[in-house]
């Protein structure tokens, strides 16, 4: 359980939000002052070309020790900017937050409250979403979708407006992989996940920065980070394919003795059979491939296997705190 003190660092990624900049500081740097606790607030250039990396660079030397700014040397997209904001954050609460003004900055407290009651990650459900309709009906089969497969029941996966306690965020770190979508990836890591409503408002100024093809690819990124379902179901959709052509290929053989071989067009459907079951078995043969890709997969990101939160009784040596991931391996050289 955090104590009453523990800081608060506010993580925003920014692409060409020049418009959006001034009002966003004022806001955000206000809700942290009403905190009332130590805070800080990240913001990551991810490659602006509208002159935001400028106004962000000033910021950081008009408010030293309160602002800090990373310029990223191109756009690697909002999740990687959040990540690399992460990477430099000191706070034990993060929080983090689109910089278009969606999400109201003054829900920062309600957020920092409820880690404070004891939750692992907040989210935020928006209410009254102004976003496109495609758009929400989109995100709600989405969220249905990561609903079944992590049985995390959160409403609301894609609002970025978030807390996460330090330890989750150390775990998130730790995972290698290039592509990933962090409330989901928050999840494996969390036991106690929580959701609070929030406002939500149109984009303030500029237009989205995702086109429906970068939301498409985000999907796959969700998708995968999440299971690896998909290639398990090529061998069940295989077996299928083959059990049904057995069927089929059974069913020809009785009517073609009750009718002849004339009815049988010759053998022709006898093939068709034949190339359903190897059709049906091609895609087993895939989706053992499958199997062995996803546990790949599963190996190349290196999840962490586990946190452990506290030692209990007496303390471990010094050897056994790092292989149990409580204390970093000291670095040579
Ligand atoms: N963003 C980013 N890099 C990108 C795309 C977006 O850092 O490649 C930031 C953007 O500046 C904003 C947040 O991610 O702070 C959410 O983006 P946007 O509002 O365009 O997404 P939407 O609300 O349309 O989902
Ligand atoms: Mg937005």
């Amino acid at each position: 359980m955090s104590n009453e003190k523990s800081s608060v660092t506010v993580v925003i990624p920014v692409y060409n939000e020049r418009d959006n900049i001034p009002e966003l500081l004022e806001r955000t740097t206000r809700a942290c002052r009403a905190l009332a606790r130590p805070w800080e607030l990240i913001l990551v250039d991810d490659g602006s070309r509208d002159g935001s990396t400028e106004m962000l660079a000033q910021a950081a030397h008009e408010h030293p020790g309160e602002i800090k700014v990373l310029l990223l040397n191109r756009n690697y997209g909002q999740h990687n900017a959040i990540l690399c904001g992460f990477g430099a954050a000191q706070g034990d609460i993060l929080i983090t937050l689109d910089a278009d003004l969606q999400n109201p900055p003054e829900e920062i407290g309600a957020l920092v409250a409820k880690i404070d009651e004891g939750f692992d990650v907040v989210g935020s459900i928006r209410q009254d979403r102004q976003d496109a309709l495609f758009r929400k009906v989109f995100s709600g089969i989405i969220n249905m979708m990561v609903r079944k497969s992590t049985g995390v029941k959160l409403r609301d996966y894609g609002c970025m407006l978030r807390a996460y306690r330090r330890r989750v965020v150390d775990a998130m770190l730790s995972c290698r992989e290039r592509h990933t979508f962090i409330p989901v990836l928050a999840n494996l890591f969390a036991k106690r996940v929580t959701e609070i409503p929030v406002g939500h408002a149109e984009r303030a100024r500029g237009t989205s920065k995702y086109s429906v093809l970068n939301l498409i690819n985000l999907q796959f990124d969700l998708l995968t980070c999440m299971t690896t379902a998909p290639l398990r179901m090529l061998s069940w959709i295989g077996a299928g394919i083959s059990a049904l052509s057995i069927g089929f290929g059974a069913l020809l053989l009785v009517l073609r003795v009750v009718y002849g071989s004339e009815w049988a067009e010759n053998g022709v459907f006898t093939l068709f059979a034949v190339a359903f079951f190897f059709i049906g078995a091609q895609f087993v043969a895939l989706g053992l491939m499958g199997e062995y890709i996803g546990r790949i997969h599963a190996d190349v990101r290196e999840r962490p296997r586990y946190i452990v939160d506290r030692i209990v009784g007496e303390t471990l040596g010094e050897r056994q705190m790092i292989q149990v991931g409580l204390a970093h391996t000291p670095r040579v050289g």
